[in-house]
């Protein structure tokens, strides 16, 4: 028996394992699926699997999978212990160290037929190796748990089942914070439409009234994100979606928005990262400041609602740029629709990042933590980093209890002592809750 092993999509249905099962069964190979962030591990699989599969796609699952994979190690050292996913090539070294026996990257899918079968293996793909090219399987998602144990989508005061898909894996651009960029560099991979629609509609059939398309950009391909938006909307009219899109695509393609727009999207997430064109630059967006404040009003112009994704804390940030960046966030509509954590992460430096070779960032970065599998990294100004610091403390406490509104307002008003301003130098705290869009409920973590 094989057994897949997830820890953390999102509070999603975990497509890694649904598209591993659907090529290692098609080989006639047993599998079973646990979903480590649902169910605990069975102990009768722990002792009868020959294979285990833990699947790495996010920073997140990564550090969650080193307990799982030491715990397997101690029980069954002789079993295969795999890791594979966007995560895997990165964190080698650890994961090897946690007890994996073998670690592979993405587009795994019949690397793990082989290992499963007994092949050989060398992997994971030295960088700068193209990525495989796999003929696309249907995911098989028979036993994975159903979707009402995954977050919902709430929307004009209904909450919805959500499946989620992928119509590409990859990413055609380079930005230089993506952990993406080092193991496709550039490279996209695109799933064809009647595969899509087949897992679509198996979701769909499953109860699922909302599609999540993972894909880390949506517009990468533009023709088939149209072929594929024409096929949802005219075989599932009453199911919602949700994409993301980067600044740059939502301005490129207005003939798309309009399509978005026209049909059952939901909401855009995008990666605005920063309203300061200086930070903009340094990771490569492709985008300025500017660009993305026409975005949104695309968007908005088209009633389309538009959730950006900001990192907030990073070594060239500074306290006025800080609260400029809340600022565009009153001036943009946009304090309702930005989940509070994003107003307090931090930039992540994983393995091999190319910000690295930044000089501000070198000059700040320390070695590679292997506990945190990051670089860790300080403000030259000690008061940006306590204020990151706060701010995560004041949301861990809170939980899930407050809302953008509320965050909003501590948030910046503990901005503003940092930066020894006066409270009342700022907009009154009901000119901040506008907007409300509608948003999965489990908030994320990559
Ligand atoms: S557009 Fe998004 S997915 Fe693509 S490289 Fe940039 S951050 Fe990564």
């Amino acid at each position: 028996m094989i057994v897949l092993l997830s820890t953390y999509e999102l509070g999603r249905p975990p497509f890694g394992l649904a598209s591993a099962a659907a090529w290692l069964r098609a080989a006639g190979l047993e599998v079973r699926t646990v979903d480590l962030s649902r169910d605990p591990m069975p102990p009768a699989v722990v002792a009868q699997a020959r294979v285990f599969a833990l699947h790495v796609p996010m920073h997140a699952a990564t550090r969650l999978a080193g307990p799982v994979l030491v715990m397997l190690r101690d029980a069954r050292p002789e079993a295969l212990r795999v890791a594979f996913g966007l995560y895997g090539p990165m964190n080698e070294a650890w994961l090897r160290h946690q007890g994996a026996s073998h670690v592979l990257g993405v587009e795994a899918e019949a690397q793990l037929v082989a290992l499963a079968s007994g092949q050989r293996v060398d992997a994971p793909l030295p960088r700068g190796t193209q990525v495989p090219r796999l003929a696309f399987r249907v995911p098989d998602r028979s036993t994975l748990p159903p979707l009402d144990r995954y977050a919902r989508l709430t929307i004009e005061g209904e909450q919805r089942l959500a499946g989620y898909t992928e119509a590409s894996r990859g990413c055609l651009h380079t930005c230089a914070h993506c952990p993406i960029v080092p193991v496709y560099g550039g490279a996209l991979r695109v799933v064809p439409v009647d595969v899509v629609m087949a897992d679509v509609d198996q979701q769909v059939a499953a109860g699922a009234r909302h599609i999540t398309f993972g894909d880390p950009d949506f517009l990468n391909g533009p023709t088939h994100a149209r072929r594929l938006l024409e096929a949802l909307s005219a075989r599932h009219p009453d199911v919602t979606y949700d994409v993301t899109i980067k600044v740059e695509h939502l301005l490129r393609h207005p003939d798309l928005l309009d399509l978005l727009a026209a049909t059952r999207c939901a909401f855009v997430t995008s990666a605005v990262e920063a309203f300061d064109d200086d930070i903009l630059r340094r990771l490569r967006k492709g985008h300025t400041a500017d660009d993305a404040r026409r975005a949104i009003a695309a968007c908005r112009d088209r009633g389309l609602a538009l959730v950006p994704t900001f990192v907030a804390f990073t070594p060239w940030t500074t306290l006025d740029g800080y609260l400029a960046l809340l600022d565009a966030l009153v001036a943009n509509d946009l304090v309702g629709v930005v989940a509070p954590v994003q107003l307090a992460l931090r930039l992540l430096l994983p393995a091999g990042s190319a910000l690295l070779a930044d000089p501000v960032v070198a000059r700040v970065a320390g070695a590679f933590d292997r506990d945190a599998l990051a670089h860790p990294w300080t403000h030259d100004d000690p008061v940006v980093d306590r204020l990151q610091a706060d701010m995560m403390a004041w949301l861990g406490r809170q939980g899930r209890r407050a809302s953008a509104a509320l965050a909003y307002e501590e948030l910046r008003r503990l901005a503003e002592v940092a930066a020894g301003r006066s409270r009342d130098t700022c907009a009154p705290a009901d000119a901040w809750v506008r907007a409300t869009v509608p948003y999965l409920d489990e908030p994320w973590y990559c």
